[in-house]
């Protein structure tokens, strides 16, 4: 009964395109407020905005990465926290008021990913829908730079420290450059389904979690019925196809995701 809830997930997702903005535009309000920029991290950040740039679903977060990158140096000086303008201002310089997706967003709410009480879901649901609609917009030449982005992206500026320490396991486990869009893309799937499993137990064992959302092994069969090669899986090891996997990863994260959203 866990997997109705993901039924309407499809009709959903249409509208993650707005938690997608939100999600970015939250994430550098995060890094600003957290003055989480220092010389060590600068790199990394440019690199993920460079990503933004080609491959973000919305186009003005395209456009506001792009103005970052162009202006980056004199946004960001390497002495950006000990600057005392900022001191006099109370940190109020450009950077207070800098939106990256454009004047309207961050909105403050959020639609696909809206829990149903208030702390749940919201920013680290709409980073995960980031991440993958990315990782399906990538072409197979930039898989491994997309990678590596993604992976120093979350370990140097996501807020969340048990997270970001998880994942960063996961990248550094992976032995062997990227070549392919798929070959990734599955990669971050395989790596989001294996939180899922462990906040599956975590979440049953400790009632935390968000009750209307259980986490579970994605995507559900109603989701993707051509995904399972075996029928019933009594457990968790799923026999996945994973050429069906991706092409379905493709629609939900590529052309679904972005069907209400062609003018922005
Ligand atoms: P989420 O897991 O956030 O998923 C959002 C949506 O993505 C789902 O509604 C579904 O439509 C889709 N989805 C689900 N699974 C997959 C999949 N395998 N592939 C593609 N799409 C999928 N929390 C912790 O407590 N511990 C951690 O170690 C941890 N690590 C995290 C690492 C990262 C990089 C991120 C972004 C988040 C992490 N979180 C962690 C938070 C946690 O994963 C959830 O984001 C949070 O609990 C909210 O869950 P949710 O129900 O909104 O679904």
């Amino acid at each position: 009964e866990h997997l109705s809830s993901n039924v309407s997930d499809t009709a959903q997702i249409a509208r993650a395109v707005y938690d997608v903005e939100e999600a970015t535009a939250t994430a550098f309000d995060i890094i600003l407020e957290h003055k989480m920029i220092k010389s060590e991290t600068r790199g990394s950040l440019i690199k993920f905005l460079q990503l933004l740039v080609a491959h973000h679903p919305s186009r003005r977060c395209r456009k506001g990465s792009a103005d970052v990158l162009v202006n980056f140096d004199e946004l960001f000086p390497s002495d950006i926290w000990l600057e005392p303008k900022q001191e006099e201002n109370d940190g109020k310089n450009e950077l207070g008021s800098f939106h990256i997706c454009g004047k309207d967003v961050p909105r403050g709410y959020w639609m696909f990913c809206r829990g149903s009480k208030n702390d749940t879901r919201g920013f680290s649901c709409g980073l995960w829908v980031l991440l993958h609609s990315l990782s399906v917009r990538v072409d197979d030449g930039e898989s491994q730079f997309a990678f590596k982005s993604i992976c120093d992206f979350v370990h140097n500026f996501f807020i969340c420290e048990e997270c970001r320490q998880h994942f960063y396991d996961m990248c550094s486990s992976v032995s062997h450059p990227f070549n392919k869009t798929s070959d990734f893309a599955l990669w971050l799937w395989s790596a989001h389904n294996k939180v899922n499993e462990r906040l599956m137990k975590e979440e049953a064992s400790l009632g935390t979690g968000d009750p209307k959302f259980p986490k579970m092994i994605w995507p559900p069969k109603q989701l993707c019925p051509s995904c399972f090669r075996s029928r019933n899986p009594k457990n968790y090891e799923v026999d996945w196809d994973r050429d069906e996997v991706f092409k379905f990863l493709t629609g939900y994260y590529g052309k679904t995701l972005v069907s209400l959203y062609k003018d922005k």
